[in-house]
């Protein structure tokens, strides 16, 4: 799977795109029949005046799965996470393979443009995608949230790599997947290995590829992210059951003012175990209980 070379025909627009992208690690060319060049440690971009591109490298394969349309699709995993800014809810982590025959089955579904999607979508399309891909998911309850929380030298981010690794390594273990891996950037790949030895997590899914908005351009993680998001609202609806409450998502004001009508009913455990008890809004919901 694992290969060095990578060559594919662009159009002029594509070129363009292409260039501005690498624009960081351009580097200078004599050569009359190129029209750009690029390296890093990791790779080396060659854009020719005929439109062919050309990526080599040990990692050339992360950045030959950037600009994948259908004819050049190539297999990858992705990862993503949801409820990291909603005071109420867990935080969900889906990870996903996607494979060349899935590209059509994802693009009808619009997974591509996964942001724009609603909830509503979301509770459409997921069922389908969840049993398509092969895809784990895992999900760390707000209970166990704050208990880990509470612990030193604990934080969100932390917490974030250990999830995306723990899913990972789960879905890798069961696929044997050799390809690139893709997770939505949340913080720089060195700080992410460092949580990661911080945990002394027993696997560490190596050669792990970090993309700011990775979602717009890996199938893999606009699925793991449709389906992550998909998860959460499932949460949320088990949690509107038991409190019988519309929950309200996010963390701004109108959830403080939820979250005092729930403290009021039921006391302050309610938040313990339904919401991220470390964040600001707890804060304000003492300060509503004392006028
Ligand atoms: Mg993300």
């Amino acid at each position: 799977m694992s290969r060095n070379t990578y060559s594919f025909k662009v159009d002029e627009e594509k070129a363009i795109q292409i260039i501005n992208f690498y624009d960081y690690c351009s580097i200078a060319n004599n050569n009359e029949n190129i029209r750009f060049k690029a390296a890093t440690p990791d790779f080396r971009l060659t854009v020719y005046n005929n439109l062919t591109v050309l990526i080599q490298g040990n990692n050339a394969v992360n950045e030959y799965a950037i600009w994948q349309t259908t004819e050049n699709f190539i297999e990858h995993a992705g990862s993503d996470e949801v409820g990291v800014g909603d005071y109420f809810g867990p935080i969900v982590v889906a990870a996903a393979i996607v494979k060349k025959e899935d590209f059509a089955f994802l693009d009808e579904l619009g997974v591509k443009d996964s942001k724009k999607l609603t909830d509503e979508k979301i509770l459409e399309i997921a069922p389908a995608i969840k049993k398509r891909l092969k895809m784990k998911i895992s999900v760390i309850s707000n209970n166990k949230y704050n208990q880990v929380y509470t612990g030193k030298h604990y934080n969100l981010n932390k917490i974030k790599a250990y999830l995306h690794n723990f899913t990972l390594a789960k879905l890798i273990e069961d696929t044997n997947f050799t390809g690139p891996i893709i997770i939505d950037q949340f913080c720089e790949r060195e700080l992410y290995y460092r949580y990661l030895k911080d945990y002394k997590a027993p696997i560490v899914v190596e050669n792990v590829s970090f993309y700011i908005k990775a979602e717009s351009q890996f199938l893999a993680v606009a699925a793991a992210s449709i389906v992550a998001r998909y998860e959460f609202l499932q949460r949320l609806k088990e949690i509107e059951k038991e409190l019988n409450i519309k929950i309200i998502k996010g963390a701004g004001t109108e959830v403080d003012i939820m979250a005092f009508k729930l403290v009021k009913k039921y006391g302050e455990d309610v938040l313990k175990k339904y919401s991220k008890y470390n964040f600001a809004n707890t804060k304000k919901v003492r300060e509503l209980l004392k006028k």
